[in-house]
């Protein structure tokens, strides 16, 4: 999946709407202190459906919108539209909030569930949860995170934390299947 574009309005220190065409290859956000960058990586987030405040680095999820400056009023609503592209394919997602409304999503103009967007980005191996985005307060617990849990990260960004679960549940089939062999055992040699 391809994410070509990036649409704000009223979303934390993005006030007025700004349009961010990505373009294929690396693209970097430079910018001084406190200019926005981390914003940009939790809209794309919050628009995945990342309903955590705290890892939007807000109290609650009205947060997220414009809370306004000396010089300008706060918002109502914030919006966050991310455009993507797979084989060739567009689509839209949008995801809003409305002060006291909650928030709601739309996939190319049609409202939709939180559950289909996170679907939309599961199955193209993304979300708001994936080990691709890594904002700042995860490099540092990854720095300082104990060698066993800094694999369980790096194994869930190679995909194969799922094999663990799998791997589980067979050492638990072979467990009982051992089980059920040692009792025909006994049941064959009562029967000599
Ligand atoms: P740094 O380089 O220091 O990490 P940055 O460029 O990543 O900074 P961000 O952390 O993305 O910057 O942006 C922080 C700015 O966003 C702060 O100025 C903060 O006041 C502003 N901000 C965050 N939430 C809101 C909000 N709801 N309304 C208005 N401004 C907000």
């Amino acid at each position: 999946m391809q994410i070509k574009r990036l649409r704000l309005a009223g979303f934390k220190s993005f006030v007025d709407p700004a349009d961010l065409a990505i373009e294929p290859g690396l693209t970097g956000v430079v910018g001084p202190n406190g200019c926005g960058k981390s914003n940009l990586l939790e809209a794309l987030r919050w628009t995945m459906g990342e309903n955590s405040a705290k890892s939007l680095r807000g109290a609650g999820m009205e947060d997220v919108i414009f809370a306004g400056t000396a010089t300008r009023p706060p918002r109502d609503f914030a919006e966050v539209s991310i455009l993507t592209e797979v084989d060739g394919d567009e689509t839209e997602v949008v995801r809003r909030i409305e002060r006291g409304a909650g928030s709601a999503y739309r996939i190319d103009g049609r409202d939709v569930r939180a559950k289909d967007v996170a679907l939309l980005f599961a199955d193209s191996a993304t979300g708001a949860h994936s080990p691709a985005l890594v904002s700042q307060n995860r490099i540092g617990a990854i720095i300082a995170a104990k060698p066993t849990d800094r694999r369980a990260m790096l194994e869930e960004a190679a995909g194969i934390a799922g094999l663990h679960v799998r791997r589980r549940d067979a050492e638990a089939k072979l467990r009982a299947t051992e089980a059920n062999l040692l009792r025909l055992d006994e049941v064959i040699a009562d029967q000599d």
